[in-house]
Order: structure tokens, then sequence, then C-alpha cells
């Protein structure tokens, strides 16, 4: 841990479930134990949040996995941060690779989204990170600075904000990166925003990893100065697995 927060650890259901799998997964998460100075988030789709912020035990807070970059109105297909905090959520995932690289979503578009998202009252895990090729050429840096710059020169206030580190190449891939490269990148991080921010938010800020994090793998990578947590995909459709990590700290 280097942040002053809880440790973190966030289930991204992605498009996955049925009301079916939803149904047993909530169950088995209810049971599950972790304790109770681990914030533990999960992110279904769309379609299951209100089943599932009905039905999940309040020790788990709920996010969507993205949402509109306004407010409600006459945006065919859209959902606004006012009516998921209507809902009854607290989160959001924004800027997740999957949507920067199969949606074009930009550095500037998902830095406008944080900022609407906190200004309407939601929270923001806000994600970052390099491809293979991005880290290969030496770029990464490079990269996670147009991807930091984009929410910092749109946000004053950093409380309510959560920065996930997932290299691309690491997510869905069971190519987990070592602890030492998480850390390096972590620690880039909290210098990044001690620098372009405050020493104040960097103290502060959860910086979290994803990308292939498992029951296995956890421990070790929870064991790093600046690992504050996890976003965990495929893991988290798992209850068994998912309450390991929660335990990882
Ligand atoms: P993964 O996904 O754990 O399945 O690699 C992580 C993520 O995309 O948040």
């Amino acid at each position: 841990m280097g942040s002053s927060g809880n440790f973190f650890v966030g289930g991204n259901w992605k498009s996955n479930g049925s009301k079916d799998s939803v149904s047993k997964l909530v169950k088995d998460l209810n049971s599950s134990k972790f304790p109770s100075d681990v914030d533990v988030i999960v992110a279904p789709t769309f379609l299951h949040l209100p089943y599932v912020v009905d039905n999940i035990d309040p020790r788990y807070q709920v996010s969507a996995q993205n949402c509109w970059v306004g407010k409600a109105g006459a945006y065919t297909g859209e959902i606004a941060p006012e009516q998921l905090l209507d809902l009854g959520l607290q989160w959001v995932i924004l800027g997740h690779s999957e949507r920067r690289s199969l949606l074009k979503e930009s550095n500037e578009f998902v830095g406008e989204k944080t900022a609407n998202a906190l200004a309407q009252g939601l929270k923001v895990i806000a994600c970052i990170g390099e491809t293979l090729e991005q880290r290969e050429s030496d770029q990464i840096y490079d990269v996670l600075d147009g991807q930091l710059s984009g929410i910092a020169d749109r946000i004053a206030d950093w409380e309510n904000v959560v920065v996930a580190y997932e290299p691309v190449w690491a997510i869905g891939t069971g190519k987990v990166a070592t602890p030492d490269q998480a850390q390096e990148v972590h620690a880039y991080i909290r210098k990044w925003l001690s620098e372009k921010v405050s020493s104040k938010v960097a103290g502060a800020t959860r910086i979290i990893y994803g990308g292939s994090v498992n029951d296995k793998n956890s421990a070790e990578l929870a064991g790093k100065e600046d690992v504050d947590g996890f976003l965990v995909g495929g893991a988290s459709l798992q209850a068994a697995s998912f309450a390991t990590i929660c335990n990882a700290n």
C-alpha cells in the first residue's frame, strides 16, 4: 500500500452473465468473507445492475462499466451518471482499454467523462495502460502521461478517483505483469501525480493493478509498495477466487 486509503478490489464482470449466473454469483459473494477495511466493488452489465443493487450484501459497492459524458436526455443508448446514482450506484469504471481500443475512446473523451461523472456525484475507477507494442518501443511513459493528462487537465479534485493501471497485454491473456513491473509503473504514476497534481493527492490516491490477476498471483502483487488493490476481470466471476483476491493484502 502506497496510499493512505483502504485496499481496493474491483470486480469487472464485463459483458458476462445471465439472470441465472448473476443470481448465483451474488449469492456466493454474499457468503464470501473479507476484512471490513477493504473496499470491494462489483461492476455488472447495465442490464444486471438493478438486480445486483437490490440483492448484494451492503459490504459491496456497485459500479457501472461506463456512462454518458453529459446529463440524461436525448442520447440514444446512453446512461447518465445521475441515473446510475438514482439506482443506488456509487462508482463507474471509465477508460477501460477495451473501450479505448474497440470504441476509439480518446484520452480527452475519457477525461471529459471522468469530469462529468465526478461533477454529478459518482466515484470513478479511471483505467490507463499501454499496449505491448508501446511498451516494446519505449513509448510506455508517453502513453501513460497522455492518459493521465487527459484526466488531470479536466478535474481538480481527485478524492473520488481510483487509478487502475492495466497493461493491455496483460488483460484477459493470462500474462500477468510481474510484481516488479507493476511496482515500477505504479511508482511512476504516484510520482506523476505528485509532480503534476500535488503530493497530497499522490499520497491519498489508490493506484490499483489490473490484468490477469487471480487467486494465485494476487498476494505477491499486493505485497508491492505502490500496489493499492486490483481491478479483476475473469477471476471476479468466481466468488471463491475473488474472495482470495480481496484477502490478498
Ligand atoms: P482480466 O481483466 O482480469 O480478465 O485480465 C482485467 C480487466 O480488464 O479489468
